[in-house]
């Protein structure tokens, strides 16, 4: 076993000896979702105050709305959430590198054939080079998108790693 799995057993056993909220239901009691980014240095539950049962945390490479639409309408129409707030922040590693970097990398790393099943994908990162805009247009295409129920609230921030503030941008 690595130590990352005898980590998870010995966190599970702490956890579960003390869990008491197995009766929680199934859709988020505070009608909301999170977005943010899967960047190791975001607490979503304590930077953003979100108890157990209460929303949908949304995760991916810079908080991408294009990329969190299928979870986002899962969420919406399965699960009842009506308002988002999308979380991005600084220091992203998004803001570090371009499409052409990325598939550079693929093929330098791991080589011909996986580059040929990226470039077939046509995958998009969606790396950003400007963090407020980034979110601005998150939202944006959020609001635009037909997918999203016109009455959904949607409201953009910025989380500082190095503050540990959230801060709001639109
Ligand atoms: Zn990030």
């Amino acid at each position: 076993m690595s130590a990352i799995q005898a980590n998870l057993e010995a966190s599970s056993e702490r956890y579960s000896a003390t869990f008491t909220k197995g009766h929680l239901a199934l859709p988020p009691a505070k009608k909301y979702l999170v977005l943010t980014c899967m960047d190791a240095r975001i607490d979503p539950a304590a930077a953003f105050g979100i108890e157990l049962g209460d929303a949908h945390v949304i995760r991916n490479a810079g908080a991408s709305a294009v990329d969190a639409l299928r979870s986002i309408i899962i969420s919406e129409q399965l699960l009842g959430t009506n308002e988002i707030l999308l979380v991005k922040h600084t220091g992203c590693g998004m803001l570090t590198f371009t499409n052409a970097d990325a598939y550079a990398l693929v093929e330098q790393r791991l080589g011909a054939e996986a580059s040929a099943e990226l470039k077939a994908k046509n995958l998009d990162f969606l790396a950003f080079p400007d963090l407020e805009e980034a979110v601005r247009k998150d939202v944006e295409f959020l609001k635009a998108s037909r997918l999203v129920p016109g009455e959904v609230t949607i409201s953009g921030w910025v989380y500082e790693v190095e503050t540990g503030k959230t801060r709001r941008v639109v």
